[in-house]
């Protein structure tokens, strides 16, 4: 029986992209050839390539407007060098609001100045800062939309004369947003995109071959896009599989129809963690994400038994990060609303239970 998938990422993905893509496994369209036989230079996968790029420009927004779509190795933890090499010439100003920020501003100051903005690591990243300063000599604004890790999600973006960079891994495609306001944006594919292994990168062109630096091809966005995203062999099954998602998104009426999936799941969990008199929520309310709600129970006596609830209810993936412990349900776009109501339900009947 399918699990009920909190996990947070990898993750669930749609049950069709899934018979799709192990379809392709055997016979992909009908070539008589796997999709993992054939050659990345063929007419094929060329298409898929270019339907994956086209299908996340299209989706943000982001047509015509002077933006690559690239698909690459190497995870969002290699945009955070991949960014400063490209970006940074003499300073940077990041936002710390979590784990991934901090090793974002980590590799960029391997290229220079870092300005840390604002952080909200006296709380254990519980909320997001508001109100900072960014400085308008540094070469980029960076920051992390949702910090799937502690469960915020920055909700208003600064305005900013600088380039503006985001990690949006664990938010992209979820939410309505105006995108042209970002020059630069990455997300591993493996939360609301695909499978892991390979990463998007949508990049304004115009933002690029500003440094003085030598930048290694690998390196160097402006060689990939030269390329067309296939500068060496690019994990092609993991972009096939994206793309499928993309469509998938494409078919369901989009970001803005993700964002009303998103809301009443969001809904619906939260009022019980709200509700529910043995939880408590772990992100300060206004900045909430509703792609990872993050919780914990008011006393651990009965943790026990609500650890077996869930697993009896064929829940799969909602034990937190350890570095925030208690519990996280990741509710990315292709887990559906039934099973947060199982989720709900078994908190209910927890408290019946137990409180
Ligand atoms: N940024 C965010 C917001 C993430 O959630 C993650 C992974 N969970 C990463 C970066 C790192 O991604 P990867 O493992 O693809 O390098």
């Amino acid at each position: 029986m399918k699990k009920h998938n909190y996990s947070a990422g990898p993750c669930i993905l749609p049950q069709e992209v899934f018979q799709e893509a192990s379809q392709a496994i055997l016979n992909f369209n009908d070539s008589g050839l796997s999709i993992l036989e054939i050659s990345h230079r063929s007419a094929d996968f060329v298409s898929v390539m270019e339907e994956a790029r086209e299908l996340a420009l299209e989706l943000l927004g982001l047509q015509n407007k002077g933006y690559k779509a690239l698909f690459l190795q190497g995870g969002a933890s290699m945009q955070f060098l991949m960014v400063a090499y490209n970006l940074l010439e003499k300073k940077a100003a990041y936002l710390n609001t979590g784990t991934w920020s901090t090793k974002a501003i980590k590799e960029a100051k391997l290229f220079g100045e870092l300005d840390e903005v604002a952080s909200s690591k006296d709380k254990n990243f519980n909320y997001i800062p508001k109100g900072y300063k960014i400085p308008s000599d540094a070469d980029y604004f960076h920051c992390t939309s949702n910090n799937t890790i502690f469960g915020t999600q920055i909700k208003d973006f600064p305005e900013t004369d600088i380039p503006l960079v985001c990690d949006m891994s664990s938010d992209i495609f979820s939410r309505e947003m105006d995108f042209s306001k970002f020059d630069l944006i990455y997300a591993g594919a493996q939360k609301n995109m695909g499978p892991a292994g390979t990463t998007l990168v949508v990049v304004k062109e115009d933002i690029l071959g500003k440094v003085s630096r030598q930048i290694p091809s690998m390196m160097d966005y402006k060689v990939h896009i030269g390329k067309d995203s296939m500068f060496n062999t690019p994990a092609v099954y993991a972009v096939y599989v994206s793309m499928l998602t993309l469509r998938w998104i494409k078919a369901k009426g989009g970001i803005k129809a993700m964002e009303e999936r998103n809301a009443a799941k969001a809904k619906l969990l939260y009022d019980e963690i709200d509700r529910n008199s043995m939880f408590e929520g772990y992100a300060a309310v206004e900045d909430r994400s509703p792609m990872n709600a993050t919780f914990n129970l008011k006393s651990d006596t009965h943790k026990e038994t609500f650890d077996k609830m869930w697993k009896e209810a064929n829940i799969n993936g909602l034990n937190g990060h350890r570095s925030v412990g208690g519990y996280r349900a990741s509710m990315y776009n292709a887990l559906p609303l039934e099973s947060v109501q199982v989720l709900v339900d078994t908190m209910k009947e927890f408290e019946k239970k137990s409180g």
